[in-house]
């Protein structure tokens, strides 16, 4: 008998009392492994998780969170050569591994990254500005997020056992939750060996990740209030989690990642003799093949322009038909094995529903050549290409999830619209044009029923990352059909996670509750120049008011001319009379910022080492000749960078006039030193 697989829960790892079942290899029918979760106490697995893992995480900065992940991607990137053979029993080939164990470390690499650059090094989030909610400014409101004291449970499908797993997991652990992660049976022991390796690693804090290897059920009714679950699978099962009482009545969150009829559209511009032909052939065949088609985002319907479905067809049958098939460890083999014979018979049964009104145009749903297996034990099949007339209702609805897809033919770019909006709401959709009205007139029609949609002409398909990849930077998920999550988007897949809490009170409590200094709390003045801090003694609300200057009609003059700016406003009093805005000569806005700089800086090396930007710069009142400037500048946000010696001051920099009245204001940017002792 072969091995038991185990799941990880409350800091060690788990035997079922009983002896499981089989696990069958996609491609020779071998037993590979054994599942059952019979004993495993869900109770315990959650209570861990909101005890020992969340409190862990949630000590933890979002940048330390990042290090962590950063850690954990090298450390699955170092040994994955065993991930890379074990996939290779899920049906498998290299290639397509590549998407589920490179892409799924890829994304771990894109999370710490995002997490360290995009979010603050503290455990809350600013959302938008500040709120100014009375006269004199002593009620302020600001939206925060802050992480949930509950647990994440995550439950994948069997096509991206490692993928699967880390893009759901990387966002979750970002925003501070422990995780529970359910990989789908069928092909468990590859996320169950990823999970070992994570384990063993010893990177991520305990409790923060748990693996349930087994059935689910009664998992939900474990859930509670702050707890969520992130679902990838069928529609069907999908409908029972969204039933659930706990999901219904008791507040626990679900995002949903099912079925999706995804569509490709070849643009009416495009001609046989053009590249776009061949580049939406090739994105149709590649979707049918990479994983045997069984993707979430596969390209299902194919809808070309009438007059071009001959070539179309003809053109796929042709790649289609050197796509050979058999053992995924095969060298000589393009595409490999469906996850199960179960999965092949699912496979063929919506084949024959599409045929109710589509007729086969390519390959034989019950009979393939298999290179190196066994046709019977191996779940393989032959690409099927299928073409459906107008009018055809089973294409928008029954999902074959294999290497199976429908061409389409439209009349007019209103129609192509209407047939893409007929799947119900999908992952992602493509278009293919190289012109770019057609691209306006599409995109903005699919838009709504689509969360991704790639635009693939001449010019971007060298780079193009192709219609079937979801990127952790860019939104995974899509509406109706499609489940309506949303998944990845970088910081937005985090954000999904966290609170968002309007938050009320005075400037200083602002300040106090957010750790960033809120316009209108208090400064501090102790008359060291903050300039002359490192971060070790600097605070946020350290401050410096600037003497005033006055800005001569000579500076404005001077200013013109050595930077070429000689725009009317600033040198012909004249023209500049008739502006509406200014009524006379004024001043640069960038000459105000650099006579501002000349006011608070202080001159001699100490531990402010650069100034790498300015943020949100607004000019709000002109300055003409003669008038006289100050600045204010006041420690905002103090970010110390990992691995780093120094560290990212924000500064709030307000310059007024003699009345008090701003005339800019902006986010003064710099690297500070951590220590400085010369
Ligand atoms: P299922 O919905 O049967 O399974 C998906 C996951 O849900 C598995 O982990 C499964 O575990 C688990 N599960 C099943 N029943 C329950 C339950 N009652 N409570 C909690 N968890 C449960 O889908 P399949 O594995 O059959 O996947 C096939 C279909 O999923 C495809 O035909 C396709 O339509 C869709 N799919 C969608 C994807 C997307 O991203 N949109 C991606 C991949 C697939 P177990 O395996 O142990 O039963």
């Amino acid at each position: 008998m072969s091995r038991l697989l185990e799941s990880y829960s409350a800091g060690r790892w788990h035997t079922a009392s009983d002896e499981g079942a089989p696990l069958l290899d996609a491609a020779t029918g071998e037993e590979v492994a054994r599942i059952s979760a019979t004993g495993l106490d869900l109770g315990e697995m959650t209570t861990y998780a909101r005890t020992v893992g969340g409190p862990a995480l949630r000590a933890l900065t979002f940048h330390e969170r990042a290090a962590l992940l950063r850690q954990l991607a090298k450390h699955l990137g170092a040994d994955k050569d065993e991930l890379y053979d074990l996939s290779f029993r899920t049906g498998a080939t290299r290639r397509d591994s590549m998407v589920d164990i490179d892409g799924g470390i890829g994304t771990l690499f894109s999370y710490a990254s995002k997490g360290t650059r995009e979010l603050p090094n503290d455990t809350v989030v600013l959302d938008g500005g500040l709120e100014r909610l009375s006269k004199t400014g002593a009620f302020v409101g600001q939206h925060v997020y802050t992480s949930r004291p509950g647990v994440a449970v995550q439950i994948n499908a069997f096509n991206f056992p490692v993928w699967g797993m880390l893009e759901k997991l990387a966002p979750a652990f970002l925003a501070g939750l422990p995780s529970i992660v359910k990989p789908a049976s069928q092909t468990a022991y590859l996320t169950e060996l990823a999970v070992r390796r994570i384990v063993e690693s010893g990177i991520l804090p305990d409790g923060t990740l748990q693996l349930l290897s087994g059935s689910a059920s009664g998992l939900l009714d474990e859930l509670t209030v702050q707890d969520s679950v992130a679902f990838t699978g069928s529609a069907h099962t999908a409908g029972m989690l969204r039933n659930h009482t706990n999901v219904l009545h008791g507040g626990v969150r679900l995002g949903v990642e099912a079925d999706s009829l995804n569509c490709s559209i070849l643009g009416p511009d495009v001609t046989a003799d053009d590249p776009e032909l061949d580049l939406f052939v090739k994105g149709v065949v590649t979707e049918m093949t990479v994983k045997a088609g069984q993707k979430c985002t596969a390209i299902r319907r194919a809808i070309v322009p009438a007059a071009m479905a001959e070539v179309v067809i003809e053109a796929i049958s042709a790649r289609l038909a050197k796509v050979s098939v058999g053992n995924p460890a095969h060298e000589d083999v393009r595409m490999g094995a469906l996850a199960s014979l179960e999965q092949r018979d699912e496979v063929r049964k919506a084949v024959q529903q599409l045929r109710a009104s589509a007729e086969v145009v390519f390959g034989d749903p019950d009979h393939v050549e298999v290179v190196d297996g066994d046709a019977e034990r191996g779940a393989f099949m032959s690409p099927v290409l299928l073409r459906a007339p107008k009018g055809a209702v089973e294409v928008h609805d029954v999902e074959p999830f294999g290497p199976v897809s429908t061409v389409l033919t439209y009349d007019s770019l209103d129609e192509a619209v209407e047939l893409a909006a007929r799947g119900k709401g999908s992952l992602v959709g493509s278009l293919v044009t190289h012109d770019p009205d057609v691209a306006r007139c599409v995109v903005l029609g699919v838009a709504p029923w689509h969360g991704r949609i790639l635009v693939l002409d001449r010019d971007d398909a060298p780079e193009s990352t192709g219609h079937g990849s979801p990127l952790p930077v860019l939104v995974h998920g899509g509406p109706g059909r499609a489940g309506g999550g949303e998944e990845l988007g970088g910081v937005r897949g985090v954000l999904h996670h966290l609170q968002r809490t309007a938050v009320q009170a005075s400037p200083d409590m602002m300040t106090a509750i957010t750790g960033r200094w809120t316009t209108g709390s208090q400064r501090h003045d102790d008359g060291v120049h903050p300039f002359r801090k490192s971060l070790a003694t600097l605070a946020i609300g350290d401050t410096i008011a600037s003497e005033a200057r006055t800005v001569t009609l000579e500076d404005i003059e001077h200013f013109a001319e050595f930077t070429g700016d000689t725009f009317y406003a600033h040198t012909d009093e004249a023209a500049a009379k008739e502006n509406p805005l200014f009524g006379g000569i004024v001043a640069h806005g960038y000459l105000v910022v650099s006579l501002a700089a000349g006011l608070f800086v202080d001159p001699d090396p100490g531990p402010v080492l650069a100034n790498f930007g300015v943020d949100h710069l607004r000019f709000l009142t002109p300055v003409k000749a003669g008038d006289s400037i100050a600045v204010t500048l006041t420690v905002k946000q103090i970010t110390p960078r990992s691995g780093a010696d120094y560290g990212e001051v924000r500064w709030d920099a307000v310059v007024t006039n003699a009345s008090g009245d701003p005339v800019a204001t902006y986010d003064v940017l710099t690297l500070v030193a951590k220590e400085w002792d010369r």
